[in-house]
């Protein structure tokens, strides 16, 4: 088993995996450098019930290789990491237990930057904190960048009118028909963009109670069950990673992806060259969901929000450059976006 981690480790090239256990307070958790080439490693910290260890490794070591490539294609000076605590947020997190998660997080000294993520609260990063000063995307009242969500959605947006500008030739969604599935933080502010132009927005969430409560407040209707046998022009996957697979591709019958979702494609390669054979314009996750990322970077340089917002605004051309080299060099939109991201990264090798 341990060279089978070793090697998935050497596989995705990752510079250095911390693995802390702590028996006193019950925290298992794994800490995942995947490069420091262009500046410390700044990732979320995810507590999730894993069914294994190995899972919970595989996850960290994923999550924590899509942060380098987000930093790198929005021209970030930050390398990408990850943590994640296994165990169950409802039951088995404590005050202690997060204190302890910063002395690892402190024991670094600054090459890796935590910050929130899914099954993690402020409050659990305000005992994280207690710790270490290496935390970023704090809330606003404590002088922070806060929420960083309104910003990934704004970049989300940018990516989807990129896409429709390649695909038209026009960057108009009035009367566009798209289909935003999770409204959660980044569905619900994209949502808002898309309905203030005029796009008629179809959502889902299996989260019943918040479904209702976005369809009644932004005047949206709920998704029919067979949404991906109707002709939609654009789907925007926010809700969890690993959307598209061979399956869902198949029956497809929009013409561009682009959403908030890290992750979508269930395996890059086949499922990215899928979607390029099926003539469907897919806009790279990491490329277009990275204005969270450029927000909580602007409050490491001291910068505003609304820097932070004409720089996720760059997201539109950028996926556009995306396009044409994809189309120039007859490869996918994925390819040509992790292209230019590793290139960046190992150009700065020393
Ligand atoms: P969130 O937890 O607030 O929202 C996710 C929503 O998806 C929830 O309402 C959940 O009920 C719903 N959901 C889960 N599974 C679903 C399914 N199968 N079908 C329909 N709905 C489902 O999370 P978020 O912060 O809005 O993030 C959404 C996605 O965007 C995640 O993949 C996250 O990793 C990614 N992301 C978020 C940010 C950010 O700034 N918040 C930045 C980059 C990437």
């Amino acid at each position: 088993m341990q060279l089978n981690v070793l090697d998935k480790m050497f596989n995705m090239d990752h510079e250095q995996v911390v693995f802390c256990n702590d028996k006193k307070t019950g925290l298992k958790a794994i800490i995942a450098i995947h490069n420091t080439n262009l500046g410390p490693a700044l990732g979320g910290t995810r507590m999730w019930n894993y069914k294994s260890e190995i899972e919970a490794f595989d996850d960290v070591l994923r999550l924590s290789r899509g942060m380098s490539l987000k930093a790198s294609i929005s021209g970030l000076n930050l390398g990408g990491g990850k943590a994640v605590i296994i165990g169950d947020a409802k039951k088995d997190k404590s005050k202690i237990l997060m204190k302890r998660f910063g002395d690892f997080v402190e024991s670094l000294n600054g090459k890796y930057i935590t910050a929130e993520d899914v099954g993690i609260t402020t409050k659990d990063m305000e005992y994280v904190r207690s710790q270490t000063k290496h935390v970023t995307g704090i809330p606003e009242n404590m002088g922070g960048s806060g929420d960083p969500s309104p910003v990934t959605a704004y970049g989300v947006y940018m990516g989807i009118k990129a896409s429709a500008f390649f695909k038209w030739n026009n960057d108009n969604l009035e009367e566009k028909t798209v289909f935003v599935q999770g409204v959660g933080k980044v569905g619900q502010y994209l949502v808002k963009y898309l309905k203030n132009e005029g796009a008629r927005v179809f959502i889902n969430d299996i989260d019943e109670e918040k479904m209702q409560d976005v369809a009644t407040k932004y005047q949206v209707e709920i998704a029919p069950k067979n949404i991906f046998d109707l002709n939609i022009d654009i789907f925007s996957p926010c809700a969890l990673g690993a959307v598209l697979n061979p399956k869902l591709i198949s029956k497809l019958k929009c013409k561009i992806i682009a959403g908030g979702a890290n992750n979508q494609l269930e395996n890059e390669k086949r499922d990215s060259l899928l979607l390029s054979k099926r003539n469907i314009i897919f806009a790279p996750d990491f490329l277009i969901n990275a204005g969270g990322l450029i927000n909580v970077y602007s409050e490491l340089k001291g910068k505003s929000i609304k820097d932070s917002m004409k720089q996720t605004e760059e997201i539109y051309n950028t996926t556009l450059e995306i396009f044409e080299r994809a189309k120039i060099n007859d490869i996918t939109s994925y390819e040509a976006s992790l292209d230019i991201a590793e290139q960046r990264i190992y150009s700065k090798q020393a």
